[in-house]
């Protein structure tokens, strides 16, 4: 299976600068056989970025969008206008779920549109820090499967990807600490059981990921933690140096 190194830029740089980071990791990163490296840039930026990048080296992944493909939606953007322009798409990111209020419902329609639309969702899951301290990690990573993937068939299970985020762990949030890779480990086996209960030998391929305050110096040790498939990447990913050094430490761990 590949690793998957995915870096989320949220709403930061402007076209031009998104343009010159692109440019600069294009220029630097050298062959990553069996690692598939992404980058989700903001919106405005991809339409540029996806006539600019080399897609043998770096896909392109959508941040958000409107599940529905066409009409009278203001101000949205839909999966199906992106078609073309990127190959993966982030749904349910905790600050999808938290600040912008998005149900489970919306997230399952929004895998159920990137599908629909040949898009790889990639769908975030994850704890917060209250939720942990009242031992309901194992609930909410139940809830938000079964939730995000309420539509998704047998013969689509293979063309998803789950990123386990424990919210607590995510750098931009307040008080957020490093997560110990054991309790990963037992988040990750957790989504793996319940992806075989739901589907069955067909889940046994899809990749999973971690992510929260991954750096260069902790990437290998969570790389390594069994059944993680690659890592999500948010503050760390806007720094061209340390994400480039994290994709090195991947080359070394798949070696
Ligand atoms: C994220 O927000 O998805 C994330 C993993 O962020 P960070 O790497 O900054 O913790």
């Amino acid at each position: 299976m590949k690793t998957y190194i995915v870096g989320n830029w949220k709403m930061n740089f402007t076209v031009g600068e998104s343009s010159i980071y692109l440019h600069k990791l294009l220029k630097r990163l050298t062959s990553a056989r069996g690692l598939e490296i992404v980058v989700a840039p903001s919106s405005i930026a991809l339409p540029t970025l996806a006539l600019q990048t080399d897609r043998h080296k770096i896909r392109l992944s959508a941040q958000n969008f409107y599940h529905r493909d066409f009409g009278a939606f203001t101000g949205e953007v839909s999966i199906a206008q992106l078609k073309g322009t990127v190959d993966y798409a982030i749904i349910g990111h905790s600050e999808r779920r938290y600040i912008f209020n998005e149900s489970d419902k919306d997230i399952k329609l929004k895998v159920a549109a990137a599908l629909r639309n040949g898009i790889t969702p990639i769908l975030c899951i994850g704890e917060t820090d209250n939720e942990k301290t009242f031992g309901e990690t194992a609930d909410v990573i139940r809830d938000q499967l079964l939730g995000g993937l309420a539509d998704v068939s047998k013969e689509d299970i293979k063309k998803v990807i789950i990123a386990y985020e424990p919210v607590w762990a995510i750098s931009s949030v307040k008080g957020a600490r490093l997560a110990p890779p054991d309790d990963i480990a037992t988040s990750v086996d957790l989504i793996r059981q319940e992806l075989k209960a739901l589907y069955g030998k067909e889940a046994e391929d899809v990749p999973v990921l971690y992510g929260g305050s991954v750096n260069p110096s902790n990437a290998g040790a969570y790389l390594t933690i069994p059944g993680v498939n690659g890592l999500l990447i948010g503050g760390t990913s806007l720094i061209a140096d340390q994400f480039l050094d994290i994709i090195e430490v991947a080359k070394r761990v798949r070696s």
